[in-house]
């Protein structure tokens, strides 16, 4: 089966394909997608991580978000590039950034999570669902 989703770092030693067609997608404005992103929210799409694969060293950094959940964030050592995201509270999946991906234009928002938390210059698109924090 072929790729349906491609992507990797700015530098190119780390490359991802996924099998399967996004699960969601979607915009996040917590603070942690805000430092991360070294601006006003992330937007994250999620993948199946069985049908996931990637190439190349990555580095990764791991931390506890307020769930509970062991976040770890994967980024090529080389040029820094976040590549892929996992959480222990969903072991099936995986995150990646819509701007990692070698076709952008994939990227298919269907909400915006955190607003509560966004900056009054970070604006996003109004015509989508949107949640003060992360929906139950
Ligand atoms: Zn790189
Ligand atoms: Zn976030």
């Amino acid at each position: 089966m072929s790729a349906k989703v491609t992507g990797g770092c700015h530098c190119g030693e780390v490359r991802y394909e996924c099998t399967e067609a996004p699960l969601k997608a979607g915009h996040c404005q917590c603070e942690n997608c805000q430092k991360f992103s070294g601006t006003g929210h992330a937007s994250n799409v999620m993948l199946l991580k069985e049908a996931f694969s990637s190439t190349g060293e990555v580095s990764t950094y791991e931390y506890q978000a307020e769930s509970g959940n062991t976040m770890a964030r994967a980024f090529c050592p080389k040029c820094g590039t976040p590549v892929y995201g996992t959480s222990s509270g969903n072991e099936a999946v995986v995150m990646v950034r819509a701007g990692g991906m070698d076709d952008p234009t994939l990227f298919d928002p269907a909400f915006v999570l955190f607003t509560t938390k966004g900056q009054d210059w970070d604006t996003v698109d109004e015509n989508i669902p949107s949640f003060p924090g992360m929906p139950g």
